[in-house]
C-alpha cells in the first residue's frame, strides 16, 4: 500500500474519532461509539475480536460556585467528585503537618501551596502511589470535612498541560471537592467572613465501557502485543492522546489482514489510561495473569503525530536480538529517533510484568513532558497533528514485526 493511501486513511480515521465522535472519556457515549467503530473495522479486516465489558463511572457537572460574603470566586468541580451544597468555616492548610494538626471535621478545608503542588493519585491507583498521597487522603477521610477547596498551579508531568489542575480526580474518594487557580486562592485567603458557601453541581453516573482485543493466530504460542488507549481525557478530543494511537492499530489491522506468521499478533485498545480507575488496564492484567511470559514484545502507541519534530521509540528490557532489529529499523527511518525513557503509559503494564516493551510517541512531547500545555487540554485537537507521522510509525511497526519473524 502506498504512503498516500495510508495518509488518506489516517485522516479518515482521525476525522471519525476526533471530529464525529470527539470526546471519548470513559463511560461516555462517545467512548462506546469509538470502541464500536474499532471493533467493526477490525472485523472487516478479518481479526478475531474480543470485547470485554467494564463497569465504570461517568461524571457530569453543571458547575460550581464559591462565595465569601459578597465576594465570589472562580472554582471548578473536581472530576469524578461528588457534588455538594454546604456552608461552613474555612480552614486553610498548606502542608501535611498542618493537615495532621488542623481541626477540619465538619468544616471546609482549603488546600493550597506545598500540599497542593502535585496531583494526588487516586486512592485505589496501584501503579504509582506515593506514601504521602495515601496519607493525605487517609487523614482527610478520617477527619471528614464537609468539602475541600484546592488551589493549584501547573504540573504538566502528572496532570497534563492544564492550569489549574484538579488536585483530586478520584471517583473512589467521597469528600466533595472543587479546585481553583492559585492566584484565585490567594484572594480567598484574605476573605474575612466566618462562613463561606460552596456549591458543586456534580454527579456520578454508573456506566459501561469496553476493552477491545483483536487477534491473529500465529504458528507459535508467543505473541506480540500492540496497544493504544482509546479513551480521552474529560472535555478533550484527545487527538494526540490518543486517537493517533488508535489509528495506528486500525492501519495495522488492514496491513496484516492476511497475516499468517510465526507469532500471534494481539491488538489491544485499552480503555482507561486517562481515567482514575484505569479499569481497562486492571481488567487486562487480571485476564493475563500468569500469561505475560508469552509476550515477546509489547509495542505501545501513545502520543504519536505531534506537529513539530519526529516520532520516537523508547525501548525497555529488550533482549539483544530484538534490540538489533530495532536499531536497523531506526537507522532506515529518517523520521524516527530513539526516545527518552518514560513510564506514564500502558507499556508500564508490560514492563512491570517483565516483558520487553517499546513506547512509540512524539519526540517533542516526551522531551517537553514537564512543561507542555497540550495533553489533557482542548488544544489536543487535529490542528496539532502532522498526519504523515502516523503512516511512518505504522510502516516501522510492520517492518519490525516482519523482522522479528526471521528471528
Ligand atoms: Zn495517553
Amino acid at each position: 500500500m502506498k504512503n498516500n493511501t495510508l495518509i488518506k486513511q489516517t485522516k479518515e480515521h482521525l476525522h471519525i474519532l476526533c471530529t464525529e465522535i470527539s470526546e471519548r472519556r470513559v463511560g461516555s457515549k462517545g467512548n462506546r461509539k469509538a470502541t464500536n467503530y474499532l471493533k467493526s473495522e477490525l472485523q472487516k479486516n478479518k481479526w478475531k475480536v474480543e470485547e470485554t465489558l467494564l463497569k465504570v463511572m461517568d461524571w457530569k457537572t453543571q458547575g460550581a460556585t464559591l462565595s465569601c460574603g459578597q465576594q465570589f470566586f472562580d472554582v471548578f468541580s473536581s472530576p469524578y467528585s461528588l457534588g455538594c451544597s454546604v456552608q461552613g468555616e474555612l480552614v486553610p492548610v498548606d502542608t501535611i503537618e498542618k493537615l495532621y494538626k488542623s481541626e477540619i471535621t465538619d468544616k471546609i478545608v482549603f488546600l493550597y501551596g506545598k500540599i497542593a503542588s502535585e496531583q494526588i493519585m487516586p486512592k485505589n491507583f496501584e501503579f504509582y502511589n506515593p506514601e504521602e498521597h495515601k496519607q493525605i487522603i487517609a487523614s482527610i477521610e478520617q477527619k471528614n470535612p464537609k468539602a475541600i477547596i484546592c488551589a493549584t498551579s501547573r504540573n504538566s508531568a502528572l496532570a497534563g498541560g492544564v492550569y489549574p489542575f484538579p488536585l483530586f480526580e478520584d471517583g473512589d474518594f467521597d469528600i466533595p471537592s472543587v479546585y481553583m487557580k492559585d492566584v484565585e486562592g490567594e484572594k480567598l485567603l484574605t476573605c474575612s467572613k466566618p462562613i463561606i458557601k460552596l456549591e458543586s453541581k456534580a454527579k456520578r453516573i454508573p456506566e459501561t465501557a469496553y476493552n477491545i482485543v483483536a487477534r491473529k493466530e500465529g504458528k507459535a504460542q508467543k505473541r506480540i502485543v500492540i496497544s493504544a488507549h482509546i479513551d480521552s481525557k474529560i472535555g478533550t478530543q484527545g487527538a494526540i492522546d490518543n486517537a493517533t494511537g488508535v489509528t495506528v492499530l486500525l492501519l495495522l489491522s488492514e496491513l496484516f489482514n492476511t497475516y499468517n506468521g510465526k507469532y500471534q499478533i494481539e491488538l489491544v485498545a485499552f480503555n482507561g489510561e486517562d481515567y482514575y480507575a484505569v479499569s481497562g488496564q486492571m481488567k487486562y492484567i487480571k485476564q493475563n495473569k500468569g500469561r505475560f511470559n508469552d509476550v515477546v514484545l509489547n509495542i505501545n502507541i501513545d502520543g504519536v503525530g505531534y506537529i513539530d519534530g519526529l516520532s520516537c521509540i523508547s525501548a525497555f528490557n529488550l533482549p539483544d536480538d530484538i534490540q538489533a532489529k530495532l536499531n536497523d529499523i531506526i537507522q532506515n527511518n529518517p523520521n524516527i529517533v530513539i526516545g527518552l525513557p518514560w513510564y506514564q503509559g500502558d507499556h508500564s503494564i508490560f514492563i512491570q510484568n517483565g516483558c520487553p516493551a517499546l513506547a512509540i510517541s512524539s519526540d517533542w512531547l516526551i522531551r517537553n513532558m514537564e512543561s507542555q500545555e497540550v495533553t489533557h487540554t482542548t488544544k489536543d485537537n487535529l490542528s496539532i497533528i502532522n498526519f504523515e507521522r502516523i503512516p511512518e510509525c505504522v510502516i516501522a511497526i510492520k517492518d519490525l514485526i516482519n523482522a522479528l519473524e526471521e528471528m
